[in-house]
């Protein structure tokens, strides 16, 4: 068989455009590009594609966005062919669809798998980026599309005495592909957010003991799931030319927008609002949240209100009322931290073999060679369960090593300042498109599928026009870049996020500059924004 460009791996491959990363942003981006008659090809760390549904297959993945917005909207042919099983798909049938999306436009050809990229650096004299990866093949490429994902980068706690452990430790985000037995195994799961919330509820009732190390509870959403037949399918499908046009426009990305008006909350009687709620409450899903009241994150008294109610719920679940305390949180609103969406979550908690050891106080000190120690206490663990979260909307580009105009480091740059603009180039860094960057609606506040398709439209735009332009080299203006750090900032600090400690704001990570990762003006608005700076011709960009 005669070799591929891309089997060959001795010499430095040439493209015109490389894209980082095969999961949902990334294979739309080869698509798309391709369709430009481009020589591209996708490099990805994973065997296969998926991107997030590839790593984060542990018990009880699933998506917290419907099926009928969480899917690609380009091909009606793929509409048609792909049958959703479930109103909130588990990991594997979204892993499923995006394998049948990569080989329906046949795009594994242009995908290189295993491929970890180490550094990549730009010439100025002759315009392109050059990838290294970490098993030292070279790529070199007019144009550097990062897909890397804003949830890739795993973090993992610095516990010390890991490597004494003599159990398993497992990271949510680099679960075992051939996944890990863990019926009748004592096991601990440290970390309550949105991943370790569907762990725990999915192995109580397998294992044999499991200690849950919770430093801060959440506010869940009770999910309202639902298995479709061929006529629920034929239901949602006849929609799906309103869905894909609503996305556009919302708030969130999602095909429902807030509820309620601006200030209607403030002109409803406590009944009336108790009703909404309730009402709101019955969806199941994140319209609780994200199409509930627009002044539930920047009003005091509306977060408070509507956390009571949450907290309620919460309460009305666990038997014991002092448990039931712990597992309920009263240091932040609901929502400034991201929701999520249970099932059966809290009622775990009256299981006999399942613990919750409050870590937030008293936290953990490290392993042992049996298990995990927290304020001298040793609990003996076979498995412990990693659900400690992401380094978010930088870390996957700041752990490639990426050096930009006359050598300057983007991760210097982002562990000083996280700037970028629009989240989709960063000022010094010509000819670098960041899908899900930070600094876009696309790092936290959106349907991830809605907000990466709209960036990655938005690079095949700028990537055609400065081809009909005669152009091959576009970076934003440092005076560009600051307008738009300057106008996220303005919006992000009328917000109540800002007081809440999660990788919403980079929290998470200790020495991380602190600013709101996302955009949260509104995914609709964001996508105006992008059309009028498309639209413009660039306007604040550099062209050469
Ligand atoms: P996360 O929200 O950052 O939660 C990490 C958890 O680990 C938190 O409870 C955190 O506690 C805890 N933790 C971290 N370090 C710790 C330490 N040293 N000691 C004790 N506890 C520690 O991460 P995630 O749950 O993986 O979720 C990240 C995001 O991924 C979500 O917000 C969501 O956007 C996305 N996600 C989506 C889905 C879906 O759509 N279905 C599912 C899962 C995740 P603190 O809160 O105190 O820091």
């Amino acid at each position: 068989m005669p070799e591929t460009a891309l089997q060959r791996s001795s010499e430095t491959l040439q493209f015109d455009a490389i894209v980082v990363g095969a999961g949902i942003a990334g294979l739309y981006q080869l698509y798309r590009l391709r369709e430009l008659g481009m020589r591209v090809c996708a490099l990805d760390a994973a065997a296969d594609v998926g991107g997030t549904w590839y790593w984060n297959c542990y018990p009880g993945a699933r998506v917290d966005s419907q099926s009928h917005v969480y899917q690609y909207w380009f091909s009606d042919q793929l509409l048609q062919e792909w049958d959703w099983q479930e109103r909130f798909p588990a990991q594997p049938e979204t892993e499923r669809y995006l394998n049948f999306v990569a080989d329906k436009f046949d795009l594994r050809k242009d995908i290189r798998f295993n491929t970890r990229i180490a550094s990549a650096r730009w010439d100025e004299g002759t315009r392109t980026w050059t990838l290294n990866s970490e098993a030292g093949e070279s790529f070199t490429a007019r144009y550097f599309v990062s897909c890397a994902g804003m949830l890739s980068a795993p973090l993992v706690p610095p516990f010390p005495g890991h490597e004494r452990f003599r159990g398993t430790i497992a990271h949510t985000a680099r679960w075992p592909r051939e996944g890990l037995d863990l019926t009748g195994k004592r096991v601990g799961v440290v970390g309550t957010g949105a991943t370790g919330i569907q762990v725990i509820q999915t192995i109580a009732s397998q294992v044999a003991e499991l200690k849950v190390f919770q430093r801060t509870p959440q506010y869940a959403v009770a999910m309202h799931n639902e298995h479709y037949d061929d006529a629920g399918r034929a239901e949602l499908r006849a929609h799906y030319p309103e869905y894909r046009e609503q996305v556009q426009h919302t708030f969130a990305g999602f095909a429902f927008d807030f509820a309620y008006q601006a200030g209607e909350y403030y002109r409803m009687t406590p009944q009336q609002r108790r009703e909404a709620l309730d009402k709101l409450w019955q969806d199941g899903s994140l319209a609780f949240w994200i199409g509930s009241f627009p002044e539930l994150v920047v009003d005091e008294a509306v977060s408070e209100e509507v956390s009571e109610f949450v907290r309620e719920k919460i309460r009305a679940r666990i038997q014991d009322p002092e448990l039931a305390e712990k597992l309920t949180p009263y240091s932040y609103g609901f929502g400034t931290y991201r929701v999520p969406l249970e099932k059966g979550y809290y009622d775990v908690f009256n299981r006999d073999n399942v613990e919750l050891v409050d870590v937030r106080e008293t936290p953990i000190e490290g392993f042992t060679e049996q298990g995990l120690v927290v304020g001298g206490h040793e609990y003996p663990l076979d498995v412990v369960v990693l659900a400690t979260g992401f380094d978010a909307g930088t870390g996957a580009l700041s752990r490639m090593d990426v050096h930009g105009r006359d050598g300057r480091s983007l991760t210097e740059l982002w562990n000083r300042d996280i700037r970028s603009t629009l989240g989709l180039q960063v000022h010094g860094f010509p000819n670098l498109f960041t899908v899900a960057g930070p600094l876009a609606p696309s790092t936290a506040f959106c349907n991830m599928t809605t907000c990466l398709q709209q960036q990655v439209d938005w690079v095949t735009d700028c990537i055609r026009w400065l081809r009909d332009q005669g152009h091959n080299v576009i970076e934003p203006s440092a005076e560009k870049e600051e307008e738009w750090v300057q106008h996220h900032d303005e919006v992000a600090a009328a917000t109540l996020m800002m007081r809440t400690t999660s990788w919403y704001t980079g929290a998470n990570i200790e020495g991380k500059p602190r600013r709101l990762l996302s955009y949260i003006g509104g995914a609709g608005n964001y996508h105006k924004i992008c059309d009028q700076v498309k639209d413009s011709g660039y306007a604040g960009f550099e062209v050469a």
